[in-house]
């Protein structure tokens, strides 16, 4: 199958691509997202959210040629033994060969324990809930004099999000999901942005193995806990299937999120008493879970 912009081999039969027009197609939607959903302000340092793994490097590569020297990468060690240290050395190595400054904050200093050390006492708490509100904590709290805050989400993460609300009734975290975060309007919290949103995993995967990123494809081992897992599951037998279901999905999302925004989101949050940091009631979910390990 040769591609249909020059008379190279294709890489995707689906979008009929060769490497180069392939790379080139990528960046643009990239561009195209940051620009359609005004994604990134004119002016002032942008934070990018690593893990060290595809996603985040693509992302702190695409921004970091785009807005240059306004990049700073941030990244959260959780204390995972299985799986935090080789990412954080790749990060390291990433940073140094592109030039960019990067901030490692940790559980272990923030909160006085690894999540390991966290999971042997947690009760009936998910690893990835425990997880999931300390990073967001985190994230928030380490990100606050940027102008904004980014993320490696891509196409697949949205759906599954999108889906995973829908089927446990949370309409407000609904709201929540989608390109650029709502409840801009508080200065507690740091805008939070997606440029990927409109790549697939496969895109991601297929753009950072052509950069020869150098990235462990370890994945956390505490992600098949998750309920995220069998969406996913679900979501790609759906996509084999019936290709075309996820970019579905999302651009429903995008024409529904306006109204759900108006009707769901902003109003409810508060400052925490105890940290100071954003909250939906007197506490936020950061000191009610610190209480309980
Ligand atoms: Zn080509
Ligand atoms: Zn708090």
């Amino acid at each position: 199958l040769k591609c249909k912009k020059c008379s190279q081999k294709a890489i995707f039969s689906s979008t009929r691509l060769c490497e180069k027009h392939f790379i080139d197609d990528f960046e643009k939607r990239v561009k195209d997202c940051v620009n359609k959903y005004e994604l990134i302000p004119e002016k002032g340092r942008i934070c990018v959210a690593t893990s060290g793994g595809k996603d985040s490097l693509t992302v702190l590569y695409l921004m970091n040629n785009f807005f240059p020297k306004r990049v700073d990468a941030l990244l959260i060690d959780e204390g995972i033994g299985r799986y935090r240290p080789s990412t954080i050395e790749d990060l390291k190595l990433f940073c140094s060969q592109h030039k960019i400054d990067y901030n490692i904050v940790s559980f272990s200093k923030e909160f006085g324990k690894t999540l390991d050390k966290m999971l042997e006492v947690r009760g009936k708490l998910k690893a990835c809930a425990i997880c999931g509100t300390f990073r967001r904590y985190l994230l928030n709290k380490y990100s606050k004099g940027y102008s904004v805050s980014v993320t490696g989400h891509n196409l697949d993460d949205e759906a599954q999000a999108i889906l995973m609300n829908l089927l446990k009734n949370q309409p407000a975290q609904l709201a929540r999901v989608g390109p650029k975060s709502g409840m801009t309007s508080r200065k507690e919290f740091v805008q939070r942005v997606k440029p990927l949103y409109m790549c697939t995993e496969k895109e991601v995967l297929a753009y950072s193995m052509l950069k020869k990123f150098k990235v462990g494809f370890v994945e956390c081992p505490y992600a098949l806990e998750a309920y995220r897992g069998d969406i996913r599951k679900q979501l790609d037998e759906l996509e084999f299937k019936h290709p075309g279901t996820k970019k579905n999905i999302i651009y429903t999302f995008l024409k529904m999120l306006p109204e759900l925004r108006k009707k769901f989101s902003e109003g409810t949050s508060n400052i925490c008493e105890l940290c100071g940091e954003p909250a939906a009631g007197k506490a936020c979910n950061a000191c009610t879970i610190i209480k309980e390990i």
